[in-house]
């Protein structure tokens, strides 16, 4: 059963912060798209066209370090309007560090998961950004469980990190025990400092393989990068143990015509989930 997930990058760019990795910093200057809110309208319009194919999870994610008070507005306002539009649709909110009483707040809007992700392992991190610390990241994750949300968490592969430093996140992420683990590959852009992935395609086939053995209860989500690491043999990361992909564009970057996956996904005679079953 394959489960499908698509997001909607509602405040992009114009970040403060300084993750390498990452084309919505404004130190880097990438040539994305940037805008502070998108349309509630809008939203609601993703959401309808994402649950018409065949998706049932649904992110909105906001640029910046994490929560303020007028982003907390924004985003429930929202969930609110994609939950009375497409009630069937898992909404889930990525909206960087959030404390706890924001997080319940969110879970009062409707929303169901929160996803954020470690990115890479502890000592890595701090090579990579140095204007906030994976430690927020870990407590975040840890907040979201506390909240009663369900948490999606998982990092990006191919940022130059150690194999050790890739397996030190997937040990912290079996700590954490998210209900979906987020799997993404470096998508290289040139104004970033981080210039090419890293990652061998067949070491991204065997770390599918290792979170879904090492975290057997939790769907194995490949999201940002897949069409790029994995090209004409994205089919085979099924047998390798994925059960989820995100459809559609990524936050900055674009994806597989969501038509061309579900026929790729029907071919291999797998199935599309209809209900989310508690996750
Ligand atoms: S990953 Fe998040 S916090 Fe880091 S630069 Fe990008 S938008 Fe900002």
């Amino acid at each position: 059963m394959i489960y499908l997930c698509a997001i909607s990058n509602i405040s992009s760019g114009s970040c403060s912060e300084d993750c390498s990795f990452c084309t919505q910093s404004a130190r880097y200057h990438a040539d994305i798209e940037t805008y502070r809110h998108k349309s509630i309208d809008q939203i609601v319009n993703e959401a309808q066209k994402a649950r018409a194919n065949r998706a049932l999870g649904f992110c909105l994610v906001t640029a910046g370090k994490g929560m303020t008070a007028s982003k907390l507005e924004y985003v429930s306002k929202a969930a609110h309007a994609v939950n009375k539009a497409v009630p069937d649709l898992n909404i889930i909110a990525c909206n960087g560090t959030v404390t706890l009483d924001a997080l319940k707040e969110l879970k009062k809007c409707g929303i169901r998961s929160y996803n954020h992700n470690l990115e890479s392992s502890e000592s890595y991190y701090q090579q990579i950004c140095t204007t906030h610390n994976w430690a927020e990241r870990y407590e975040t994750c840890e907040n979201v469980k506390r909240s009663g949300l369900k948490l999606i968490s998982g990092g990006i592969f191919g940022m130059g990190e150690s194999s050790d430093d890739r397996y030190s996140m997937i040990a912290s992420l079996k700590e954490l025990q998210p209900v979906s683990i987020a799997m993404n590959f470096f998508h290289p852009n040139e104004a970033l400092p981080i210039k090419s992935n890293t990652l061998h395609i067949e070491d991204a086939f065997d770390l599918i393989r290792y979170v879904k053995k090492e975290l057997s209860n939790s769907r194995i989500m490949v999201a940002g990068g897949r069409e790029r690491m994995f090209g004409e043999r994205v089919s085979e990361i099924f047998n390798a143990g994925a059960n989820s992909i995100v459809i559609g564009d990524y936050l900055t970057t674009s994806g597989e015509i969501p038509n061309k996956d579900i026929e790729m996904i029907e071919s291999l005679g797998l199935e599309i989930a209809l209900k989310c079953n508690g996750q």
